[in-house]
């Protein structure tokens, strides 16, 4: 029987103390749950997935894409837990810039809501130092369900620790780390967003490129196993490296938790009947695991792999009024114009329009989203196949 369980967890309070939360939604099978109690400790879990939508509050698709998957999960045969949190971000839900939600960064301290997760590498040293001979051994004979349990509560007790400090830590800080702490138990975290005007792709770890596949989504960008602040790379980062520190030694550690940034189209924007396609990119990707059964598949699309070093940002080289040629999601060719930029001091001159082209060839994934530019502004992003 699948039973939906949902919670309210307060993170924010406005001046006059008004609670302000974030959902918390639970799927699970409670036949299958309590199997797996009954089968004692020593036994694997039940799997458990974790995903979340709209860190940058403005990129809402995530959360009509965790409607659809609540529904149709409640119809399936469920192998995993899941926990669905929408709209996780209590503090940019409620900061506005005028017509729109501020969005992708904190209001008063532009901090960026997704590059202040935690990973200490210092943490998974001291975490091996600390195993005793026999723990060890038990990982030498290819017995890892206790490791992996324990490492986990070791993260999140580190977790908790960070939001203890006796000096505080700032906003993002709270909210990533908070999020976190709720994430930190799952082998598979999904993280939901969206670009500013975008097409659908996918940030895999490129040791998880193959697997991302089975999203369906048609570009993947396949990104080095390193941590730069935001939640995929929290959450396997640890694992990538604990598997390292064991392969010093000589010992093969096999479990690493999967995560994905996933981007959904364009912010300020939902769908709910893409949302459904969406929501079957992931479920394909759940059954292929294992973790659900009964999903009736998908039409697979014609996927590109880039890597991140060949996913590069166009800069504008002018300031002005910008009209885009190009779609996000549209084949370029190098040399092709893709936008032009109207400069209201030259009107009368043949210098009212300068001409941006593609420097390379490959496909556009994302453009900035106002028609007003600056020098710098990160025109395109475009992943080069040239
Ligand atoms: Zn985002």
């Amino acid at each position: 029987m699948v039973v939906v369980e949902k919670d309210l967890v307060t993170l924010n309070q406005d001046i006059a103390g008004q609670e302000i939360g974030i959902p918390v939604y639970r799927i699970f099978d409670k036949s299958i749950v309590n199997k797996t109690k009954a089968a004692g400790s020593g036994n694997k879990p039940v799997p458990k997935v974790y995903i979340q939508s709209a860190v940058h509050a403005a990129e809402m698709q995530g959360s009509a894409v965790i409607f659809r998957l609540i529904e149709q999960l409640k119809k399936l045969t469920l192998f995993a837990e899941f926990t669905l949190v929408p709209n996780c971000n209590p503090f940019g839900r409620t900061q506005r810039a005028g017509e729109y939600l501020q969005g992708r960064y904190d209001a008063t301290t532009g901090n960026n809501w997704n590059r202040f997760y935690h990973y200490d590498e210092t943490d998974v040293v001291s975490f091996v130092e600390s195993l005793e001979q026999a723990e060890i051994d038990l990982i030498k004979s290819g017995s890892e369900t206790k490791l992996v349990r324990s490492f986990k509560s070791f993260l999140k007790h580190k977790l908790g620790s960070k939001l203890d400090k006796d000096w505080g830590v700032n906003t993002a800080q709270f909210l990533n780390t908070t999020l976190q702490e709720i994430a930190v138990d799952a082998d598979i975290v999904l993280d939901l967003h969206t670009g500013p005007s975008s097409t659908r792709h996918i940030y895999s770890p490129e040791f998880l490129a193959g697997q991302a596949t089975a999203f369906n989504i048609e570009n993947i960008i396949s990104i080095p196993p390193k941590f730069a602040g935001a939640l995929d790379e929290a959450s396997f980062t640890p694992w990538v490296h604990l598997t390292e520190l064991f392969a010093d030694r000589g010992i093969e550690l096999k479990y690493k938790v999967s995560a994905f940034t996933i981007e959904l189209g364009s912010q300020e924007n939902i769908c709910l009947t893409q949302a459904l396609s969406d929501s079957a990119g992931i479920l394909n990707y759940l059954q292929q695991h294992h973790l659900v059964e009964g999903f009736v598949g998908v039409e697979p699309v014609d996927i590109t792999t880039t890597l991140l070093k060949n996913y590069k940002t166009l800069f504008s080289k002018h300031a002005g009024m910008v009209e885009y040629l190009v779609k996000a999601g549209d084949k370029v060719a190098k040399g092709q114009v893709i936008a032009r930029v109207l400069n209201s001091l030259e009107f009368d001159t043949k210098h009212a329009i300068v001409d941006v082209k593609a420097p390379d060839t490959g496909t556009v994934i994302l453009h900035y989203p106002s028609a007003a530019v600056q020098v710098g502004t990160q025109l395109f992003k475009i992943a080069v196949h040239g």
